[in-house]
């Protein structure tokens, strides 16, 4: 067949000039640089305990930790469980790590112990960091604990007297060569389909996420920034567009350990917060709650904040601009497996621009964006939407122990497709129209439908089960299924809800359970989960 024909390759790129990317660096090394010129200057502080680092500590516990963690027997490659609430030494925790060679795996600290072990199981983890509220969920798992704080607890190593031994061992035990191909974090996601999977970032892959991220960066605005650190550092979102991001640019990260709406306003006042990175129900609160109204607003210094890990709906969008005059929106976009942000607003030409309305910002720099029609691969012309794929040195190297799964989301171009559905515009602005991929977002967190399923299917009434994203205002999306019981099964739907409640952390329960005879299949016995899912609105709305 001749093949003079060839077909154009619809590539779109930044519309800013590419930016340089340090060779042989790693994470904590790119961050931490020039961190001894701000000495005193506070990196972060704990709005609940007045906990408070410097940088001087950050940097020195940062050593002590990974010098602690070598003294454990921790060795190049080896994967270290965190699972903890954002606290102020959570950075020199990840750092740490890093530094020393090992792997960081976040975990979400409102995870039963069943979800923990699975990830320990998954991650083949050597270690666990971890504090005295969570010690109970992790101290069968025959693994070493090490327990943040000042609390002394039975069989687990308590930090202060780790850090403290570390300086009686001296530096000396960190000499093993770290390289910037080297994995540094493994995340866990459930990407386009199935279970949660460890995602394999690299030093390289964070700086280069970095880099691209920060480049608007204007020299006078390094250390002037405060950023609230609200969002889940276990999440890939915290630890590199907050933590890392605000040490790089040796910013204060003002942390929150949970979130209610009094102790987010007080902090974002007292603290004189510039910039906060949030997901849209926390700007559905700040635009809804009346108790927003008893906090004198003309005192707040924010600048901008970020709205990322779910749509934002126009109508929040606009209401938010009305209520907090001068505060810019930015939306941002980005996966676990693209090491985080990928698209962006924040416009360096006008410091804080941004994008068209309702877009979630355009290319960050370095990277390549194609939208390809889901069936036939092919590559669409602008305002043409098809799957986002972007090609970086930010994409993951793969799926920890899953080959299929990685080939599966990274083709042998290198894309990484992402699941998501979106075009771009004349101007290179980006719009995200739908999501193809399995996955849930209740408040901006994952949920695995696959997961869900599992854990109906164990119940012993339950036939067959199919867990989808129901729309809902205030949150985004919530988990709802549909389930075929057994002809003589005694349990009501609430039963089932209860059921699934007690065996997951509370974010991934399933609210809306509706008994069904049977659950759409294709072909190759695929749930069809999106017929599910119209069925199941079709029948509330005819109610
Ligand atoms: P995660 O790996 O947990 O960060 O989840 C990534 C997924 O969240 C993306 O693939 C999108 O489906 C969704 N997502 C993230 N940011 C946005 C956004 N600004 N708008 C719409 N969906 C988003």
């Amino acid at each position: 067949v001749p093949h003079h024909e060839e077909e154009e390759e619809h590539i779109f790129r930044s519309r800013y000039q590419n930016v340089q990317v340090p060779d042989n660096v790693t994470l904590p090394e790119f961050v931490l640089h020039n961190a001894e010129s701000y000495s005193d200057k506070v990196a972060f502080v704990d709005v609940t305990t007045r906990k408070q680092l410097t940088y001087a500590e950050v940097v020195r516990n940062t050593r002590r930790f990974s010098t602690a963690l070598r003294s454990l027997g921790l060795r190049k490659g080896h994967v270290v469980i965190v699972t903890l609430p954002n606290v102020a030494e959570y950075a020199v925790i990840a750092l740490g790590i890093m530094a020393a060679g090992g792997v960081f795996s976040g975990a979400n600290p409102a995870a039963h112990a069943s979800e923990i072990k699975k990830q320990v199981e998954a991650a083949n983890a050597k270690l666990i960091v971890t504090n005295a509220a969570n010690h109970e969920k992790v101290k069968g798992l025959e693994l070493p604990v090490i327990v943040v704080g000042e609390e002394a607890i039975e069989g687990a190593i308590n930090w202060n007297n780790l850090l403290d031994a570390a300086d009686r061992v001296g530096t000396s035990l960190v000499k093993e060569q770290v390289h910037q191909t080297d994995l540094c974090a493994l995340p866990f996601s459930s990407g386009t389909t199935g279970i949660s999977k460890g995602v394999m970032l690299t030093h390289r892959n964070l700086v280069a996420n970095l880099c691209s991220s920060l480049f608007g960066v204007k020299p006078e605005m390094v250390g002037q920034v405060t950023v609230l650190g609200l969002m889940p550092f276990f999440h890939i979102y915290g630890i590199t567009g907050i933590c890392c991001a605000a040490l790089r640019n040796k910013g204060k990260v003002v942390v929150m350990g949970r979130y209610d709406l009094r102790t987010f306003l007080n902090a974002l006042i007292t603290e004189e917060v510039t910039f906060a990175p949030i997901v849209p129900p926390i700007i559905s609160d700040l635009v809804k709650k009346p108790m927003v109204q008893e906090f004198d607003l003309s005192r707040l210094k924010l600048q901008a904040v970020m709205s990322a890990a779910a749509p934002l709906a126009p109508e929040l969008l606009n209401a938010f601009e009305t209520k907090f005059p001068g505060v810019l929106v930015e939306e941002a976009y980005g996966l676990t497996e693209h090491s985080c942000i990928t698209l962006t607003h924040g416009d360096p030409e006008n410091g804080y621009g941004r994008s068209k309305r309702n877009s979630v910002g355009f290319i960050l720099p370095n990277l390549e964006v194609k939208f390809i029609d889901p069936e036939t691969g092919k590559s669409l012309p602008k305002i043409t939407p098809g799957e986002i794929c972007v090609r970086s040195q930010c994409v993951m190297k793969g799926y920890y122990n899953n080959e299929e799964e990685t080939a599966r989301t990274i083709d042998k171009d290198g894309w990484l497709h992402t699941g998501d559905i979106g075009y771009i515009d004349d101007d290179g602005d980006i719009f995200i129209v739908d999501r193809i991929k399995e996955i849930i977002k209740y408040k901006g967190f994952q949920v695995a439908p696959a997961e869900l399923e599992a854990i109906l299917l164990a119940h012993p009434s339950v036939e067959d089960a199919a867990v989808f994203p129901l729309p809902d205002g205030d949150t985004g999306e919530i988990p709802a299924a549909c389930v075929v019981m057994a002809a003589d099964a005694k349990e009501s739907e609430e039963d089932i809800v209860e059921y699934v409640a007690s065996n997951v952390a509370h974010y991934k329960k399933v609210r809306v359970v509706n008994f069904v005879d049977t659950i759409p299949k294709s072909p190759s016995g695929k749930i069809m989960r999106r017929l599910v899912k119209d069925q199941m609105i079709q029948q509330t709305q005819s109610r």
